[in-house]
């Protein structure tokens, strides 16, 4: 018989996106004709630059023509693309060499896949409320999971605690789903504690671009000792629009060795068994994204999402309700009024205001009574939301 791995089925079923359907559905139902003013999404809603647009096309040109055409790219990502991420973290200060860059289809995979690295059965701490599939790759790997709850005392973004010992911390500033992030301070803290218990920080900087606030690292790697204990994944889906698309990077610096072992021959052995690289016109559109017009025009995608933000976060203010993110994030966490659970502003929300967002709730026990808003809407939808909470509870 197969001994398939058990692991799956200790898996919770994520009731979260369900519900929210089912509630809203219901009420369309009982309201024909209401619209909805949507901002749940998680997705991003603007197009692609046109810069990433002209590359995506030239280098479909160069597949027609034998001479510029290109069959298997490296497993571990293009040369030009490595070159070309490199030279971003460098604009930041962060030297990497080119072979710490590893380019993927996207930080979803990674940040479950990198646990191949690791044996089974390693002790995972993870900062609650957390993206779910930190939790989910860790249980299908049969890890043992700690939690560390975070909460409104820190701001969503814990320090750490000493006598917490793990082999694997995942970290994700600026966070999904609270929006806050970390303080170069904090980091630092987090480093010398991993450098300390010997763990390994998976960082998530999914959402770096969104940073603001000058003294908010970008990277794990702004932090001294940084690369003897962490790796960083990042993603172009939120920052540059390819969440359809699919492109992002992982950096596995030289530095980091365990056992004797490095993890980044580790990681260029395990891509090169289970990768056959990323497609050469995805990882030409993404080079497109590092140019100074490619981060010009994606800033600008940006700053129309961040207006989005500003409208909520005033309306949060003028009604005196407590929340983060936003500043440095595509989310804002607020803290439901009145004390109300995480269900009860969905439905209050719903039914007063066609607002329709994610409770916090479904995003782990301390999220109860919190609440998760996204700027991914459209202005008008916002601004509209934005107006009826104030009308609401200003
Ligand atoms: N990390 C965080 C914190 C996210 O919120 C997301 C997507 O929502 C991802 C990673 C995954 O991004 P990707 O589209 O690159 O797989």
């Amino acid at each position: 018989m197969s001994r398939v791995n058990l692991h799956y089925l200790e898996l919770k079923d994520s009731y979260l996106f369900r519900t929210i359907d089912r509630k809203t559905t219901e009420y369309l139902q009982e309201h024909p004709g209401q619209r909805l003013l949507r901002l749940g999404i998680g997705d991003v809603t603007l197009p692609l630059a046109p810069v990433v647009i002209e590359a995506l096309h030239e280098a479909v040109r160069d597949q027609a023509d034998k001479a510029s055409f290109h069959g298997y790219m490296p497993e571990v990502g293009a040369p030009f693309l490595r070159k070309a991420i490199a030279g971003y973290y460098a604009k930041r200060g962060v030297q990497l060499q080119e072979q710490e860059v590893f380019v993927s289809s996207g930080a979803s995979d990674d940040l479950g896949d990198l646990l191949d690295i690791f044996q089974r059965g390693i002790d995972t701490l993870l900062i609650e409320p957390a993206y779910p599939a930190y939790r989910d790759a860790n249980v299908m790997a049969g890890n043992n999971i700690i939690s560390l709850d975070s909460s409104e005392r820190d701001g969503f973004a814990p320090w750490p605690d000493a006598s917490i010992s793990a082999d694997v911390v995942y970290l994700c500033s600026p966070n999904n789903p609270t929006g806050a992030v970390y303080s170069r301070d904090k980091l630092a803290a987090w480093v010398a504690w991993a450098r300390e218990k010997d763990a390994i920080i998976i960082f998530d900087a999914a959402y770096e671009a969104f940073i603001q606030d000058d003294a908010i690292p970008h990277s794990i790697y702004e932090i001294e000792g940084a690369k003897s204990c962490a790796i960083e994944v990042c993603s172009l889906s939120k920052t540059a629009g390819f969440t359809g698309t699919r492109c992002g990077y992982t950096i596995v610096p030289l530095e980091l060795v365990r056992n004797g072992a490095s993890l980044n021959a580790m990681w260029v052995r395990n891509r090169c068994t289970k990768t056959n690289g990323i497609s050469y016109i995805l990882q030409r559109g993404a080079e497109a994204v590092f140019t100074d017009e490619g981060q010009k025009q994606v800033h600008e995608a940006i700053a129309l999402y961040k207006a989005n933000a500003g409208a909520i976060m005033e309306a949060l203010d003028a009604c005196g309700i407590w929340y983060c993110g936003g500043r440095n994030a595509p989310y804002i966490w607020l803290k439901a009024p009145g004390g109300m659970s995480s269900w009860e502003l969905f439905d209050t929300l719903l039914e007063r205001c066609q607002v329709v967002g994610t409770p916090g709730s479904g995003f782990g026990d301390c999220g109860e009574g919190f609440f998760r808003l996204t700027i991914f809407g459209s202005p008008a939808d916002t601004r509209e939301a934005a107006a009826r909470i104030k009308a609401l509870w200003g």
